[in-house]
Order: structure tokens, then sequence, then C-alpha cells
């Protein structure tokens, strides 16, 4: 009797244990990310704090994460998947593995052009124009369609064509000047070209400081980074170079940004709803902007980066930036039609 009283107590213990569990609060939260900035380390240490949630963090490259989360499917642990560029967001969300959070502080906080249902931006940057000082003049490179001048044959350095900054640029472009003019646009970057693509932005930043080009295009954290290093080979290198915001007379700078969403698989959804609500919070914001060097998507944030304030005010492209999804198949083809590999 005594031995069955006891077994009756446990198992109630266990049923009222079973209960608790299931209200509970998410204690952790499984994130993918593809965004590798050693900064990032401090964001998700301050969030663990703030919340008690432990932060478990898988890195590799997007198509890794990608497949992973295909081929867990209905199991995957993931709960938010981050990455840059929003062709890549687009491609998750054209998966259909995001599922939309539904939040009027992120609505609130984060303006509807970096938005989508299911995936937000938390800060972007810009693609911009960088010369040689003592090879060109700022006035010759001013818009991205001067890139293709014959003026500047033997000139032009740039990464590669299928790198999803430039398939993004270049799905802007077709936007707003038409499919046929920017694929002539892309040919007569390519014909210009002082070498073939190679390297990522900070490498084509180094070969117009170097003399080997006049002119490319790179991501404005690239050049801050440049900007804030204390090597001397990096200082040197940016007394070379002068940065111009492209199209300022036209449709503006391209945009783009680091961003992320819920799966739709999410074992720990409001974890994961938390999660993106802390990417907008003022100190989040802060460290996209100190850390490395990338704008905040929330207005009201002061950004203190010397860096980037040095760069200015300026007129970014208006473009929803979802919409560019769209485009990139097409944006891709015309590179490839075109030889910039
Ligand atoms: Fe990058």
């Amino acid at each position: 009797m005594r031995f069955r009283l006891l077994a009756f107590s446990s198992l109630l213990v266990a049923a009222f244990s079973v209960a608790a569990g299931a209200q509970t609060a998410d204690r952790q939260l499984n994130l993918y990310s593809a965004r590798h900035y050693q900064t990032d380390e401090a964001l998700y240490s301050n969030f663990e704090k703030q919340t008690g949630i432990k932060v478990n963090r898988i890195e590799a490259r997007e198509d890794e994460l990608l497949e992973r989360i295909r081929n867990e499917g209905m199991a995957s642990p993931a709960d938010i998947f981050i990455t840059v560029d929003a062709s890549r967001l687009a491609k998750a969300d054209d998966l259909g593995l995001f599922a939309p959070v539904k939040s009027t502080l992120l609505e609130g906080r984060v303006p509807a052009t970096l938005r989508s249902d299911n995936w937000l931006a938390f800060s972007t940057r810009a693609r911009v124009i960088v010369y040689n000082k003592f090879a060109l003049k700022a006035a010759e490179v001013a818009n991205y369609e001067d890139l293709a001048l014959p003026a500047l044959k033997g000139k032009v350095c740039m990464r590669s064509g299928s790198h999803p900054y430039n398939v993004s640029l270049m799905a802007s472009l077709i936007q707003h000047l038409g499919a046929s003019n920017a694929e002539a646009w892309a040919r007569g970057v390519a014909t210009n070209f002082a070498r073939s693509p190679k390297g990522g932005d900070t490498d084509q930043i180094m070969a117009v400081a170097a003399g080997e080009c006049g002119v490319t295009i790179a991501n404005t954290y690239y050049l801050a980074r440049l900007m804030r290093s204390d090597k001397p080979a990096d200082r040197k290198a940016m007394e070379q170079v002068g940065m111009v915001w492209p199209n300022q007379q036209r449709h503006g700078a391209h945009i783009n940004i680091s961003g992320g969403g819920m799966l739709k698989t999410a074992p720990h959804k409001e974890a994961a709803a938390k999660f993106l609500e802390y990417l907008t919070s003022e100190q989040a914001q802060i460290y996209f902007a100190d850390g490395n060097n990338e704008w905040p998507v929330v207005a009201s944030v002061k950004v203190n980066n010397p860096a980037l304030l040095s760069m200015g005010k300026f007129k970014a492209d208006s473009l929803a930036i979802g919409s560019l999804a769209k485009r990139t198949p097409e944006a891709q083809k015309i590179f490839d039609r075109v030889g910039w590999r």
C-alpha cells in the first residue's frame, strides 16, 4: 500500500512536470547563420544575457544551410535562418521554408520596403563606386551606367557575376533601365574589364588602390572596415581611393540587406520571435553599425561609427528590397550571356 501510494504520487509529480513543461517558455534557440562576422558574437551573448535563452548557432555557407534545413524536414531543429542579400532570403522563401512572425513591434520598427511577409532586414549596406583618385575623377564615374562607357576600357575590376551582391545590383538595373539597356550595360562593363573577375569586394578595392584598375563597385562596409583599419597597408590603400555615391541625380545608390526569418518548422517559435525583435532593438542595431559598419534599419537609432558618418548622407534606391528577388534569375542569365563570370 505504501509502495502504491509512492508510485501514485510520483506519477502525479511526473504529470505535473509535463504540464509545467508545456507552459515553460523556450529556453533555447537554434540559429542557422550564413552571416560570419566576429562582432556578431557579442550580439548573441547579449541576447542570452537579456532573455536567458541560449543561442545554439550553426554557421555554414547559405546553400549548405538551406540544403540542411530541407533535408531535416519536419524534424529540423532550426528556428531562425539569417543571411546577407535579399536574393538569398527570397530563395529560402520561395522554397517555402519561412513562416510569418506576427509582431506589431517589428512592423513599427522595420520600414515596409525592407521586409516581406515572411522575412525582414535588420541592417542595410550600399553598393558604391570606388575609384583611384590619381587615375580618374569622381565625375567620370558618377553613375553605375558610366562604368560601361568606352572611356573606361581596361579600367574596371569586378567580383564575379555569380555573386549575389552583383546579381541583386543587376536586378535593380533591369527594373530601372529595362532588360535590354541593362544587358547593354553589363556587356559594356565586361568589355571594360582590366582582368577577369576574381576575389571579393576588398580585393577589388585593393586592386583599385594599387592602380591595377581604375574603378570598381563594392559594399560600403568593406570600405568602412578599411577606413577604420590600423594596418599601414590598408591606410595607404585608402589614401589612393575615393568613394562615389552612385546615381544621385538618377534612381539612387543600390541598397542591400542582412536579414532573416523564422522557419516554418521552428520548434521554439516564441524564442524565434523574441530573437527577431531583439535584432531590431536599439542595442542590436548599434552592434550592426559599430561592429560591422552597416546601417541600422530602425530610423530612430543614432549611428556613432566614424567611417559611416564620414560617408555622409545619400540618396538610396527606393525599390522594395523584396521585389528585386523576382529579377535575379534574369539578372544571372544576363551576366552569363555577356561573359561576366
Ligand atoms: Fe560581404
